[in-house]
């Protein structure tokens, strides 16, 4: 079985972005505006020589209403099945009540997660972190998915267990 990492958290912080990084491909669909990928889609994708699948989501809406409704079911069977949850955050956003929703989910349910500050490129990594470490996660990694800064090195420390 290859290791399955799961991208989660609100819309347009990048999560397709990072999918078609990580894929090398158009299959996800990347969009200005939010919500547009509606389905999981799953790719296989590469480090050096080993495998592994990768599941793009877009049903979690960000509201801060509660949990049920912050995540849609497609989300929710993405974390299911993953190994490790990525849970992605927009740097240029700071912190949103969504994100500390998803985060409080994936701790309950016990799910290692990884918290990934996305969106640093033209801005100084440790201010645009800054802000999250609030949120008490252990493992906080900074990319620009759309650069690929920080990708490489983030998923060969997410893999390492597997
Ligand atoms: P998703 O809704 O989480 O799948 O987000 P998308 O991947 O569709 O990206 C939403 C927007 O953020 C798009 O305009 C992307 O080009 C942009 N974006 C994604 N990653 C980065 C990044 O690393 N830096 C910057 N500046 N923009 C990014
Ligand atoms: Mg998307």
């Amino acid at each position: 079985m290859l290791p399955v990492i799961a991208l989660v958290g609100r819309p347009n912080v990048g999560k397709s972005t990072l999918f078609n990084q990580l894929t090398r491909s158009r299959d996800a669909l990347v969009a200005d505006y939010a919500g547009l990928t509606r389905d999981r889609k799953y790719g296989e994708a590469r480090l050096g020589s080993r495998p592994f699948i990768v599941i793009d989501t877009g049903g979690v809406s960000g509201d801060e209403d509660g949990i049920d409704q912050a995540m849609a079911d497609q989300s929710m069977t993405a974390i299911e099945e993953a190994d490790a949850v990525l849970l992605m955050v927009d740097a240029r956003e700071g912190l949103n009540a969504g994100d500390e929703a998803l985060a409080q989910h994936l701790r309950q349910r016990g799910k290692p997660f990884h918290l990934i500050v996305n969106k640093v490129d033209g801005i100084s990594a440790d201010v645009a972190t800054g802000d999250f470490y609030s949120l008490g996660v252990p493992s906080l990694f900074a990319i620009a998915a759309s650069h690929g800064r920080g990708v490489r090195s983030m998923i060969e420390a997410v893999l390492g267990p597997f």
